[in-house]
């Protein structure tokens, strides 16, 4: 018979499985292939084909065989759970971004057990079992097959009559599974417990209490040794411990989600946002602010209170209904139909950096990062057809200099058509068209997902690469249909005919707080000079150098820097350990000798001494560093270059 694989027709015989396609190949060694997608569907490597199936062998490297290696790697630990606590119900298992999660009931396990888990996990894989498919005969012997297991029962209620029920066994080990898997355990060489959380069953707070056990494996142990390592880095940098010791930010019981920025925080938050103003100004942005509660009657223009209620919080008052605004869109599409507007006029970007709601799940909130209150910096550029090009070109200009100056690389993807869309084929053609033609002009490698586009039109969005080599999406550049149409939203162009503008959501930062969480983590709180909160602080060596102190203060202030002076009685060392730990730039010192040559002893927070310098030196020197928002200290730099 003959199977396709990569383009290429490849004759086997009659009974081969797709392990045996893997082998005659034998491209990266057998061993590295993990499942394969016939016919676009997901199966175990020792399925066996059939003339004509188009066949791909998944590795370890694309993320569904991450998924394939972690979902089997999920039920080694339930065996191993088992086997040590035969008490304990398995619930469920996936695998998640970074390893694999399983929720068991009638389980208690700390920290002192992990070395246990591993140690029993260990020797499953030594057995090396090969995961075996079994295909249940509907729901009845599904439930018979599990009749001990309350959960297992539940989620195979939940199936639908005639819906194949699937398990899969190794060794002594049986769970209800749809696959596909491992083709042999001993592929897993490297195995790690990481923590252990409460959760509940199906995410429902009225349900059981369930212990989460999370862990990772690997094909190699050296990948293992770079992850926990990374982890160590990413514990260093979390925003969550970092913000609230810089006194940044702050999380609080009576508002759950939502975000205190503190005095320190509104300095990068002011920094920021004007950056974006200037870019704006530049690119000739207006800017608006909108209500923050509107009617219910507008909701149900925009579509919002029949899909995305559940998320948005509403209340009434004197009768009629209201919502707080989850988005800023429908505001904005309110002020554009406040007057009658030109082709001249077009394209018009309006700006608005508008504070939304959108309610989530307890559970799901994280930091800065999950939130339900927050700002976004989003805008909406209303334009010809012909305009849509040079728009998102212009869009695609502001994403790269907003991300290089974090020295934040970027890619960006481009979603096309799905499926079930509103839109005519033609309005689709040029909308995809526009958005190509920016991205090939532009010339930077893109990615493009087909069908992965919103309903109402195609999107690019932008994910950006922080210091750990993790990835964010931040912003977007969405294209939108439905708006405009349900809004009615008009222009007068050229030919006297009155149009439907193309409109163009857009957003670079996304959500500001959500960026500034990023921005925590990558800097590891070690802010650039021009966002900084804390940029130079002068410490006294002893009381009589206070007046001193203030002076220099009073000058570097006048220069437009934050600066801070510790004028207390501690220790000098003491003060400047206390500096470094608030990530200050800049430590001045100043004793008797700086008092009497009227100079000041400058250390940077990575405590390298520069020694004795002339303040105006220093403040030249600074302005230079903050101007061109340089990312490294002008200092640092001198260093290198000496
Ligand atoms: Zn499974
Ligand atoms: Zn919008």
């Amino acid at each position: 018979m003959l199977v396709r694989i990569n383009k290429q027709e490849i004759e086997l015989p009659e009974g081969s499985s797709a392990k045996d396609l893997a082998e005659k190949l034998n491209l990266r060694g057998p061993d590295q292939s993990l499942a394969a997608k016939i016919n676009g569907v997901m199966r175990d490597l020792s399925t066996l084909l059939k003339n004509g199936d188009e066949v791909e062998l998944i590795h370890f490297e694309d993320p569904q065989g991450k998924e394939i290696y972690w979902h089997t790697s999920a039920h080694v630990l339930a065996q191993a759970i088992l086997r040590l606590f035969p008490n304990a119900k398995p619930t469920i298992g996936p695998p998640i971004e970074q390893g694999f999660y399983y929720d068991f009931a009638n389980l208690m396990v700390s920290d002192e057990d992990f070395e246990k888990i591993e140690k029993e996990a260990q020797k499953i894989i030594d057995e090396n079992y090969r995961p075996e498919r079994n295909v249940l005969k509907g729901k009845k012997e599904a439930l018979e097959k599990f009749k001990d297991n309350p959960y297992k029962r539940e989620l195979i209620e939940g199936f639908k009559d005639g819906e194949e029920i699937s398990a899969y066994s190794q060794g002594e080990f049986f769970d209800l599974c749809r696959g596909p898997h491992l083709p042999n355990l001993g592929k897993i060489k490297a195995f790690k417990i990481l923590k252990t959380s409460g959760a509940y069953w199906k995410g429902d707070s009225n349900r059981e209490m369930l212990t989460r056990i999370y862990a990772i494996s690997f094909p190699d142990r050296k990948l293992l040794k770079e992850y926990l390592h990374f982890l160590e880095e990413a514990k260093k940098r979390d925003h969550k411990i970092i913000g609230p010791k810089l006194d940044l930010f702050s999380l609080k019981e009576e508002g759950p989600g939502m975000p205190f920025i503190h005095p320190k925080g509104m300095i990068i938050w002011n920094r920021l946002i004007g950056f974006l103003r200037q870019l704006h100004d530049k690119a000739s942005y207006v800017e608006i602010k909108t209500p923050q509660i509107l009617s219910q009657t507008l909701w149900e223009t925009s579509g919002h209170w029949f899909h995305y209620r559940e998320n948005m919080y509403t209340f009434s008052i004197e009768e009629r209904h209201y919502a707080i605004k989850p988005m800023n869109c429908p505001g904005c599409m309110l002020y554009y139909k406040s007057q009658a507007h030109s082709y001249r006029e077009l394209p018009l970007r309006v700006a608005e950096i508008g504070h939304v709601h959108r309610h989530e799940a307890s559970g799901a909130l994280s930091g800065l990062f999950r939130v339900r209150s927050f700002h976004q910096d989003d805008a909406h550029l209303f334009m010809r057809p012909s305009d849509i090009k040079h728009e998102i070109m212009s869009v695609i200009g502001l994403v790269d200099e907003i991300y290089s100056t974090f020295g934040l690389p970027y890619r960006l993807e481009l979603s096309t058509r799905p499926e079930k869309s509103i839109g005519s084929d033609h309005d689709w053609e040029i909308a995809i068209a526009g958005l190509k033609d920016a991205l090939d002009a532009w010339g930077q490698p893109y990615r493009i997902n087909e069908g992965d586009g919103a309903f109402y039109g195609p999107k690019i969005d932008i994910h950006i690469k922080d210091t750990l080599g993790r990835s964010w999406q931040c912003g977007t550049i969405q294209l939108d249909m439905a708006l405009p149409e349900k809004f009615q939203l008009e222009y007068m162009d050229s030919d006297g005919q009155l149009k439907r503008p193309v409109m163009i959501h857009r957003a670079l930062f996304g959500s500001i707080e959500r960026f500034m969480g990023i921005l925590i983590e990558h800097f590891a709180g070690k802010f650039p000079l021009w966002i900084s909160p804390r940029q130079v602080c002068v410490i006294t060596v002893a009381d009589r150098h206070q007046e001193y102190a203030h002076q220099i203060a009073s000058e570097i202030k006048k220069a437009g820097f934050l600066c801070d002076v510790d004028d207390t009685s501690e220790s000098v060392n003491k003060k400047i350990r206390n500096a470094q730990l608030l990530q200050y730039n800049y430590m001045l010192t100043v004793g008797d000798k700086e008092f009497e040559k009227r100079t000041i002893n400058l250390r940077t927070r990575d405590n390298i001494v520069h020694g004795e310098l002339e303040l105006k030196d220093f403040i030249s020197t600074i302005e230079k560093e903050s101007a061109t928002k340089s990312l490294t200290s002008a200092y640092a730099k001198e260093e290198a270059n000496a």
